[in-house]
């Protein structure tokens, strides 16, 4: 039987085909469960009513609510510059509300003589008060509203979303969707575990989480709903965990042969720090294990991944198996292929290349070589997963910065043999290690917690435009003295074309103080050819360039470690995690190297905490812990950008730390006594498993 939850949103009063069309596009939402899976972020008080005389300007801003009866409308103004005023009163005074917008549709339904609940933020002029745009509701309608609480959830949305439906729109469809699914929503939770770790009743939960009834039950219905997701994260991961572990497929890497031992005794360029030896052993170990290896490496920016990556490649090719190294922008995988050539020269390995924009020869090299098994490293983009790429033997796979990748996207490289080859992720971008632990059990996380010697902490510091010309000539000296810098411009996509035109302005300024001869400054972002990016790279790579003005494309891994000086444009634009990214590019030689982040006078709390975390820590783990807290429980997108895939609307693994250690430990429970959660009374947690199933793929599941 059919369930109301999982037919489509359409069929909810005041949805249709229409908006259904605009609910999915922008967040989403195809089900009627899906609708009410997406919860409020916060709530507003509707219990207070005020008095018109009450509000005073102290209140300017804040969200009120009175009840006022019409008493006129009035028009200002022509064109364009038109204004709509509705006039209200109550016992105690008057006020006047005003719309600029959608003014046909004010004055065609407001009635004068008739009373509303008038809902919005309070303006004074001239000692009177006004309101923009404010919510108006019928009195009688409101008494009679079919759901009533206190609390009004304001939810998540978007401006599509907001012009389509208004503001008490989406309100009123969810009601809608309570009213029609409320029969339907089953208890998921055995009455065990309910009772065992006090959770609220699912329906009762989902009645709070959108209409409070008071804020304790609120708060247990977060509690209840919160659950749920980690332990549908949770059964997802220690199940495939259990499996991982009961399948014996993996490769075995027994020797340690010619090309490993040629290159550590004759070729390795320095000595290997302790945790990069201690990474290798672990690789070692699991590669000779008898399962297949699914590692994350997780180590700060310039702490040395590509080595171990090379490395641990040898020992593949050793052992007669084809490696692959994928990274996720152009420019990073031809650096590594560079990299990868030089260090491995004369050695007969067979090293190419392959990417979206390979030429014909470099393409028909790669693919045959890799076909044939007489390419044993390939290096390259995503383009080493499609269909076409068939590899003799692949018997070891390293993603680079994996957190550009998509879980699909991974998963397709898995397919690519029978039997799954070794898996290592690398990433600068750390997952907190309490999280880590905690998402992906005990297993596979490798960290590689020391820098290579001799190195010096980056220095950092925060300068506004009034400094600009300070900032300039601490450039000339470093230039001076032989050195070379970034200077990188936010790119972020809603407003591409602006981005780009703060880069094109940007770099038209930095030539100008910064002219030939004596200054050579290169550019390289997103939009060039990729032939002209590489010879920008080059350049400055070469020394040929002293500034490279660039978008965030140079994020990742970009290695030159002549480079001291990284200044980041409107700093407060980027997210802390692509700073650390970024401040990465430098302190990568001997030399004293600075992060000079720039930005306007005002800004926002959130970003001085940002800019004040990176002034005063290199610690990548510290910074990612902190972006998780600062961007709190309200981001959905939160986790996923820190690399974690899953599918969580309302917990926060940093935030909830606990309820997920609980939400673990009911897994592990639950599944010791029922593996494969096959008892009638489990029919709804495997469908909860199912549900978290994607996010766990990162670590093991890719086999199915
Ligand atoms: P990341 O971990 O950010 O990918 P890289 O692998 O690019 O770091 O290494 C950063 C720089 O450090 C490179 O120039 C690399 O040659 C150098 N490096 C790596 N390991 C060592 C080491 N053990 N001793 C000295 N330099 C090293
Ligand atoms: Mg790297």
């Amino acid at each position: 039987m059919a369930n109301i939850l999982d037919s489509s949103v359409k069929y909810v009063t005041g949805v249709g085909e229409a908006r259904a069309k605009v609910l999915e596009k922008e967040l989403g939402i195809l089900t009627v469960g899906d609708l009410l899976r997406h919860y409020p972020f916060r709530y507003i008080d509707r219990t207070k009513i005020y008095r018109i005389a009450d509000i005073d300007e102290r209140m300017a801003s804040s969200l009120v609510q009175l009840r006022a009866r019409v008493t006129g409308v009035g028009y200002a103004g022509a064109g364009r510059k038109q204004r709509f005023s509705v006039y209200v009163s109550d016992a105690s005074g008057s006020a006047e509300l005003i719309w600029f917008r959608g003014i046909k549709w004010m004055e065609k339904n407001v009635e004068v003589g008739r009373e509303y609940l008038v809902f919005g933020r309070p303006m004074f002029y001239r000692g009177e008060l006004s309101m923009a745009h404010p919510e108006l509701e019928l009195v009688e309608k409101a008494m009679n509203r079919p759901v009533r609480s206190g609390m009004q959830g304001i939810y998540p949305s978007s401006e599509k979303i907001a012009s389509t439906f208004g503001a008490k729109g989406f309100y009123n469809i969810v009601c809608n969707a309570w009213i029609l699914a409320q029969e339907h929503i089953a208890e998921t939770m055995p009455e065990a575990v309910r009772r065992s770790y006090d959770l609220m009743p699912l329906r009762e939960a989902m009645f709070n989480i959108h209409f409070p009834q008071s804020a304790e039950a609120l708060a247990r219905a977060e509690r209840r709903l919160k659950f749920d997701e980690f332990l549908g994260v949770q059964l997802s991961v220690q199940s495939h965990r259990t499996d991982r572990m009961t399948k014996r497929n993996g490769f075995v890497f027994s020797r340690v042969g010619e090309f490993f031992t040629d290159f550590f005794e004759h070729r390795l360029p320095f000595s290997l720090t302790g945790a990069q030896k201690r990474v290798i052993r672990e690789i070692r170990r699991d590669t000779v294990s008898g399962y297949q290896m699914n590692r994350l490496l997780q180590g700060d920016v310039g702490s040395g991944k590509t080595m171990v990556a090379l490395m641990s490649m040898l020992l593949a090719v050793d052992n007669g198996f084809q490696a692959c190294m994928m990274a996720p922008t152009e420019i990073l995988a031809r650096q590594h292929f560079a990299t990868v050539s030089r260090l491995t020269e004369g050695m007969d390995l067979g090293v190419a290349i392959l990417t979206g924009s390979s030429k014909a020869a470099e393409r028909r090299r790669a693919l045959e070589g890799i076909a044939s098994g007489e390419v044993r490293i390939l290096v390259g983009t995503h383009a080493l997963i499609e269909d076409k790429v068939r590899f003799a033997n692949l018997g070891y796979v390293v993603i680079d910065e994996q957190h550009r990748f998509g879980v699909e996207q991974r998963a397709r490289l898995w397919t690519k043999n029978l039997q799954p080859p070794h898996i290592l992720v690398m990433t600068a971008t750390p997952i907190p290690r309490t999280l880590a632990m905690t998402l992906y059990g005990d297993l596979d996380v490798s960290v590689i917690d020391e820098l290579p010697p001799g190195r010096q902490p980056i220095r950092t510091f925060h300068y506004t435009d009034a400094a600009r010309l300070k900032l300039w000539g601490f450039l000339r000296k470093q230039i001076a003295a032989g050195r070379q810098a970034y200077i990188v411009y936010p790119l972020i996509k809603e407003s591409e074309t602006m981005d780009y035109k703060d880069l094109e302005d940007g770099f038209e300024s930095v030539v100008r103080d910064f002219p030939l001869p004596e200054y050579r400054v290169t550019v390289c972002h997103g939009k060039m050819k990729p032939q002209d990016k590489e010879e920008s790279m080059r350049q400055f790579k070469e020394r040929e360039a002293d500034i490279l003005v660039a978008t965030s494309v140079i994020e990742v891994g970009v290695d030159v470690p002549n480079a001291t000086v990284m200044v980041i444009e409107s700093a407060e634009r980027f997210g802390l995690s692509q700073l650390h990214q970024l401040r990465g590019r430098v302190g990568r030689g001997g030399e004293q190297s600075y992060c000079i982040l720039m930005t306007g006078e005002k800004l926002s709390r959130e970003a001085r905490a940002r800019l004040r975390a990176m002034c005063e820590t290199n610690d990548g783990f510290r910074l990612a812990e902190l972006d998780l807290k600062l961007r709190g429980a309200g981001d959905i997108n939160g986790t996923q950008q820190s690399g974690v895939a899953f599918d969580l609307k309302i917990a926060n693994p940093t935030l909830d730390a606990d309820l997920l250690q609980t939400a673990k430990e009911a897994a592990i429970a639950l599944l010791d006594g029922d593996p494969a959660l096959a008892r009638p009374e489990h029919a709804a947690l495997r469908a909860l498993r199912a549900r978290h199933a994607g996010g766990a793929k990162f670590d093991f599941s890719m086999i199915s």
